[in-house]
């Protein structure tokens, strides 16, 4: 059964129809893209997320043929049903393009899309072989794990593009293995949003990170962090009272948590959702917007909805000097942020180069490899006692 699905479709009324058609046949994660451009980018960033692609071939910029050429280059490795209202001879030429470059080209979906159609595909399409690694976790493992101290966060300092010192740290989940080396969590992750365990795994996290908040406090170190949160969880009328109960009795203060919102799926911004988000700014968190450009944010949301930070995506970051669209995105990134009030983070900078490019477009706060790798608490504190702003300051001058 496919489990994670990208629609790439210039239409917004098909991604819409789409969208509530792949949940109601029961797919957990879709995302919605409107051009070729965006669907290409997020597959850039994680090539074996998603175990099918809806892809659409009539699209002004990127058609259909030039996403597929696109795919094989980036070693996609899920999926591909063609979408299109063509004649047949057209898409079954297109289907030996796809076959020809590689690329494992599922069916053909012809609009409007029809239920029956679309459960034959997705029974049929396997997950990706990391999927299915993935999902190895049972929701057993979960429960078990979840009484344990095993799930871990990390940190990753964030810094002040202004003056270089650091302004907070972002929470990244780690399972500690037997040998007590930290490893990626994503296996966990995914689990608890297919076993519908992500806010109970979210809460933990939540509160290991208040315990380490108050541990860097003892040492002198007053800063604060940002937590993720799935979309998910933002369905759950009581999460903003959850949070708000464990930041007082751990004599914090919310505006010490930024709580970036992870999107996986079309934020559909219902009703539940508009009132957490509202609730959680309420009670003093911060909200952030996490990669920013290459999710499904739309710039109307982030007009309406109450966020205070937008997190612009590393696919605009990275070695992107010579490159016109990350360059515009940037601008248009800093701009709007502006105009709704919200400060500008930059993940994913790995070079010098990054970080000035950031730092001439005006962003606010910069975090990636190159100022530190994510790094447990301890480490955390033994970093900041380096004098890290220093040496930055050195780096970059
Ligand atoms: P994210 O929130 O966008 O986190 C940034 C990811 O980029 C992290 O991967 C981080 O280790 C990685 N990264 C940081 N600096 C660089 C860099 O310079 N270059 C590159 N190439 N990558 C960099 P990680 O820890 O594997 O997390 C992946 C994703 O998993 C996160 O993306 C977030 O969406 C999700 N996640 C992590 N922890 C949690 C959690 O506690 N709860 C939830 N709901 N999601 C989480
Ligand atoms: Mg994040
Ligand atoms: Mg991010």
């Amino acid at each position: 059964m496919t489990h994670r699905v990208l629609v790439i479709d210039d239409d917004p009324l098909f991604l819409a129809m789409a969208e509530d058609l792949l949940i109601s046949r029961g797919v957990r994660h879709v995302t919605g893209l409107a051009t070729g451009a965006d669907g290409l980018a997020k597959i850039k960033n994680a090539p074996d997320l998603f175990d099918l692609i809806l892809l659409d071939l009539n699209m002004p910029g990127l058609d259909g043929v030039n996403v597929l050429r696109a795919l094989a280059d980036l070693h996609y490795s899920g999926a591909v049903a063609i979408v299109s209202s063509e004649a047949g001879e057209v898409i079954s030429s297109v289907r030996m393009v796809g076959e020809m470059i590689g690329i494992r080209i599922a069916g053909a979906l012809s609009k409007p899309l029809r239920a029956a159609e679309l459960d034959a595909l997705i029974r049929a399409v396997p997950e990706t072989r990391r999927a299915q690694a993935l999902r190895a976790v049972s929701r057993a493992d979960l429960i078990a794990i979840l009484d344990t101290d095993r799930l871990v966060p990390v940190y990753q300092p964030q810094i002040s593009l202004k003056d270089m010192r650091v302004s907070g740290a972002e929470a990244l989940l780690r399972l500690r293995a037997p040998d007590s080396s930290l490893v990626s969590g994503a296996g966990y992750l995914l689990a608890a949003e297919t076993h519908g365990l992500i806010t109970p795994l979210t809460i933990r996290i939540f509160e290991a990170v208040l315990d380490d908040l108050l541990a860097w406090r003892r040492a002198g170190v007053p800063t604060g962090a940002s937590v993720n949160i799935s979309p998910a969880s933002l369905e759950e009328r009581d999460l903003p009272d959850a949070l708000s109960s464990r930041v007082r009795a751990a004599g914090l203060k919310a505006s010490d948590i930024t709580l970036e919102v992870t999107e996986n799926r079309l934020l559909d911004f219902g009703a539940d959702t508009l009132e957490v988000l509202s609730r959680l700014r309420i009670a003093g968190f911060r909200l952030s917007v996490d990669d920013f450009g290459t999710g499904a944010t739309s710039i109307d949301q982030l007009r309406r909805f109450p966020f205070t930070e937008l997190k612009v995506d590393k696919a605009f970051v990275q070695g992107a000097e010579n490159d016109a669209f990350a360059h515009e995105t940037l601008t248009a990134c800093v701009r709007l942020a502006s105009l709704q009030g919200l400060r500008t983070v930059a993940e994913g900078i790995e070079t010098p180069a990054d970080l000035k490019r950031v730092q001439t477009f005006g962003l606010d706060v910069a975090q990636g490899y190159l100022i530190s790798r994510p790094l447990s608490c301890d480490d955390f504190l033994a970093w900041m006692g380096r004098q890290p702003s220093e040496s930055l300051r050195a780096r970059v001058a």
